[in-house]
């Protein structure tokens, strides 16, 4: 499978499933590649022209079934569902990191064609950064510098600048982002409120494997050894969640923290008990609080995995 620069390619995919709910022909697997800004717009602008509403999943590839039930939300709740596929330069700090991510655009197109999501949008960095890697320079306040923000230094500046300009491009209904990354949500949360009132931003779940580990494109790094390592981070999660309202938040971290510590690998970057929305450390009992969202960085060898997980009464 190729993508071609400014060709408008139709993978068709024929005989997969199509839910009930979508007004499409039997069959009709396809997914509309667009590689430029402009031949995406108008498109999307006859779409809408149409009465079409739109939905946006963005992604930096790699696929999996964690993106895909993003898609499939979208599918559900909107006409046409825009996947993109962009590694963002501007929001990895560390060089390395960038480029080693993962990228498997062919594998990637055939579960969007499988899942029947409409239209695939792949810019080169070039096009979404005309005029060089300029990054977002208003103030966020905490959300964007404790934890994620503190240990990747303008990493969400640059999803700013990034989720932005897809915004400014698509202009969708609604957006579907993963709980999987709870501080980026609350951050897309506060540029919506900010500059895209329009915009509906609907937060999914997390799909994790049976064993309980997060699926995430890094996954894909890990070795044998180590995929059975990174299952202490939920393990972890799940124990605070499963003795909130029991014990000193204190006491919970403690234990939580030695759950990892004790798989020989693993190196916590933080792991920390917070509030659901302004993501301050919580401290004193755990039953004085309904709720609170435990979120953890974790190094597995030289592979960084992020998890969290929602803990109430
Ligand atoms: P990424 O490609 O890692 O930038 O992720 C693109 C979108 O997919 C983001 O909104 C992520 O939060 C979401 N996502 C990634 N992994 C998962 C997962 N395991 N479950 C649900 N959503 C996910």
């Amino acid at each position: 499978m190729q993508i071609y620069d400014n060709v408008n390619i139709l993978i068709n995919i024929g005989g997969k499933k199509i839910s009930k709910n979508r007004q499409r022909a039997v069959n009709q697997t396809q997914v509309i590649v667009f590689k430029t800004i402009n031949e995406l717009k108008n498109y999307l602008n006859d779409q809408k022209g149409s009465g079409k509403t739109l939905g946006f999943v963005p992604t930096m590839g790699a696929l999996h079934q964690g993106h895909i039930s993003l898609i499939q939300k979208s599918l559900t709740q909107t006409d046409i569902t825009i996947c993109s596929i962009f590694v963002n330069p501007t929001q990895f700090n560390n060089s390395i990191d960038l480029e080693k991510y993962p990228r498997t655009t062919a594998e990637d197109m055939k579960l969007l064609a499988a899942a029947n999501c409409d239209v695939l949008f792949i810019p080169s960095v070039l096009e979404m950064y005309p005029n060089g890697q300029i990054k977002n320079t208003e103030d966020y306040g905490s959300i964007t510098t404790l934890f994620e923000g503190e240990k990747r230094p303008g990493h969400f500046d640059g999803v700013i600048t990034i989720v932005s300009r897809f915004f400014e491009i698509i202009n969708p209904n609604q957006t579907f982002f993963g709980q999987k990354d709870y501080q980026q949500c609350m951050v897309v949360a506060e540029l919506i409120n900010r500059h895209f009132k329009t915009i509906k931003l609907c937060i999914e779940p997390t799909v994790r494997q049976n064993d309980g580990l997060a699926m995430s494109s890094r996954n894909s790094r890990l070795n044998k050894s180590e995929l059975l390592e990174a299952l202490a981070i939920s393990k972890a999660l799940f124990y605070v969640k499963e003795n909130w309202g029991s014990y000193e938040i204190n006491d919970l971290l403690h234990e939580a923290r030695n759950i990892i510590q004790s798989a020989g690998i693993l190196k916590i970057e933080y792991f920390e008990i917070c509030h659901k929305i302004t993501l301050e450390r919580l401290s004193g009992h755990s039953n004085q609080y309904d709720d609170a969202v435990v979120v953890t960085a974790v190094f597995c060898g030289d592979v960084r995995l992020i998890d969290n997980l929602i803990v109430y009464k």
